[in-house]
């Protein structure tokens, strides 16, 4: 039996959650009840691999659990960057293997566009706007690092197109930007409205259960060969929750970090949180005063910097600063500080909105590893896993959910042949060591970042 020693525990919720109208969550369980096939964590991985689980296989009763309600995890705490090119927190250069690029693009296109026709069938209104992204850079270095990402991305055969500092000025109302970078490929949504919406959409053999964290997992065995459908069930899995348990003969750990607590990939996962605010929506003459268009998302050249915002309800985001949380849980008491950074980042590019202040700041938890990897695959005889998601997970999650559903079912194709050859999370020194360097590096990028923090 394992018993999860770190559950989710957000204190606060955050500007995109509030913003929506008010959600009555699901029941969460009660009793006992068994299923076919339980998904344990309802982000965008475990609601792509619930939908595909029940598309695949509409005679199965799926389950999927989630330890808060929806949205109120990172799923509903990111910054909305549905990003279709590979793209790592630690740096914006490729790697020189233009294959695996093209695979993972198509990989992250695979989630896009799954996402896409979820959205359109049922009619999610979550600001779905296929607007592209740009990538700001403040200084000599900054515009150097964005010519190269623009190599690679001739290399790769991507359309990109460089911009001047006017053009800048001309999307973003900004004059903080020297030049930039435009890519059309990536998506811009609410992410708390879209995990809403997929989650208050399922197919009818899905029962979610909300607010009903996993606290024991007891293994189950089975008779076969890990890796197929030939496994025979010897004694199914059993999930305890605080007031019910549920038995099944397969479990998709769609959990993020907090796999860990089940011991996957132990010594190999890092957690840390990074933090947005959002301010009321922008009045007409606000947004006379700012100019620029009516709603973009920028990426700084530096992994450091800051991400900022312009949403489609008129209210500006900045998302920057990352803290090292091993026990995956952010300090509360740090929220104060991390505003006040917030706000002089904020007074420093939007000098004509003075007045404009934020009416929410909150943080959420990533999943990183050494490599940038994911793990993706079968963990156990009938255990599955999609975790790890790094800083893509929006588009990562959703492809990687939907095709850890297939291989639980058996399905071959050549993106999920694609998916289990690569290379898992590497390996980390001891915890301790671990800490003290991720906070080091922290500390470094931080620094390095400069204006663009
Ligand atoms: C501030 C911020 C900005 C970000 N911006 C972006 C961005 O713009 N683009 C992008 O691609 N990514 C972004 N990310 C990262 C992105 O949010 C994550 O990669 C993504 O949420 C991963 O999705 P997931 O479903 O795998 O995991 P999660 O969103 O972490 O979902 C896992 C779920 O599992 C549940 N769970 C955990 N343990 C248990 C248990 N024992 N029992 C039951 N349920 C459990 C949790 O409650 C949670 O809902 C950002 C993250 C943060 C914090």
């Amino acid at each position: 039996m394992t018993v999860a020693k770190h559950l989710p525990d957000y204190e606060n919720d955050c500007g995109w959650y509030k913003n929506l109208p008010k959600r009555q969550p699901k029941a969460s369980l009660k009793g006992a009840i068994s299923a076919d096939i339980v998904v344990i964590g309802a982000g965008f991985t475990g609601l792509a691999a619930a939908r595909r689980l029940a598309q695949l296989a509409p005679e199965k009763h799926i389950v999927l659990l989630d330890a808060l309600a929806i949205a109120m995890a990172s799923s509903g705490r990111n910054s909305g960057f549905m990003i279709d090119l590979p793209h790592t927190l630690n740096s914006h250069a490729y790697t020189t293997d233009t294959k695996a690029d093209l695979n993972m693009i198509a990989f992250n296109r695979s989630g896009i566009a799954y996402a896409k026709t979820v959205v359109e069938e049922h009619d999610i209104a979550c600001d779905w706007s296929e607007s592209g992204k740009i990538h700001g850079a403040t200084s000599a270095t900054g515009s150097k690092s964005l010519l190269d990402y623009g190599k690679g991305l001739e290399t790769l055969n991507e359309p990109f197109s460089l911009l001047s500092q006017q053009q800048m000025q001309d999307m973003t109302g900004l004059d903080y930007y020297h030049s930039g970078v435009f890519t059309p490929g990536t998506v811009m949504m609410q992410p708390a409205a879209f995990v809403q919406g997929c989650a208050d959409h399922l197919p009818d053999n899905v029962s979610l259960y909300e607010n009903t964290p996993v606290t024991q997992y007891l293994w189950g065995t089975a008779r076969g060969t890990k890796g197929t459908t030939n496994q025979s069930p010897i004694k199914p899995h059993v999930l305890i929750t605080p007031h019910g348990q549920i038995t099944a003969a397969q479990v998709l750990l769609c959990n993020n970090g907090f796999a860990q607590n089940f011991g996957q990939q132990k010594g190999r996962l890092v957690h840390v949180c990074t933090y947005g605010s959002m301010t009321g929506p922008m009045n007409e003459d606000q947004q006379q005063r700012l100019g620029g268009q009516k709603s973009w998302g920028l990426i700084p050249s530096h992994p450091a910097g800051a991400t900022i915002r312009r949403t489609i309800d008129q209210r500006l985001l900045i998302r920057s600063v990352f803290t090292c949380n091993p026990n995956l849980k952010y300090e509360q008491s740090k929220l104060k500080s991390i505003k006040a950074q917030h706000e002089n980042s904020f007074k420093r590019r939007f000098h004509m909105l003075p007045e404009l202040e934020f009416e929410d700041t909150w943080g959420g938890l990533l999943c990183m590893s050494n490599n940038e990897a994911s793990f993706f695959g079968e963990c156990q005889p009938n255990v599955f896993a999609a975790v790890c998601q790094n800083g893509l997970g929006i588009a990562r999650g959703t492809a990687s959910g939907k095709l850890l559903a297939e291989l639980a079912l058996g399905h071959h194709s050549e993106l999920l042949q694609q998916q289990l050859a690569q290379a898992g999370p590497s390996w980390m020194p001891p915890q301790i060591i671990t800490n003290l360097g991720v906070s080091a590096t922290i500390a470094l990028h931080e620094m390095r970042a400069g204006k663009e923090g």
